[in-house]
């Protein structure tokens, strides 16, 4: 079971900025950002590229949901989105998520 399992299910106390039937969202706990928000799924999907056409729908609330989230933050016009899918692409918690970094300059391309 991920750490994320764990606290989609309450195991470990965790400040939830976000919920809904989908998804949750808290603060990353190293954040990259002044505002640096994991958005991740209550259904246990272990990276991007596991997902299918049967998560369509589930994927698509994740991105709304990341708007709600940005401008309930203050940040709707300057916000990016990162999935790191695969241990190659930097992903070390193997329920997918999704990164919302906002607050600072964010230069491209990504490292
Ligand atoms: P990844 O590297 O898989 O794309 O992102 C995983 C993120 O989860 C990292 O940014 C890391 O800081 C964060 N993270 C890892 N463990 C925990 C935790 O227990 N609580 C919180 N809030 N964030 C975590």
């Amino acid at each position: 079971m991920t750490i994320f399992k764990k606290i989609i299910d309450k195991e470990i106390p965790t400040d939830i900025l976000y919920e809904d039937d989908f998804c949750i969202a808290f603060n990353d706990i190293n954040p990259q950002a002044p505002i640096h928000i994991l958005i991740i799924p209550k259904k246990e999907i272990p990276q991007l590229s596991l997902s299918d056409d049967n998560d369509s729908e589930l994927l698509g609330k994740l991105l709304i949901a990341a708007n709600k989230i940005a401008e309930d933050h203050d940040t709707k016009d300057a916000f990016r989105i990162v999935i790191n899918n695969g241990a190659k692409a930097g992903q070390s918690v193997f329920h997918l998520h999704l990164h919302l970094l906002a607050g600072r300059p964010l230069s491209w391309p990504p490292g």
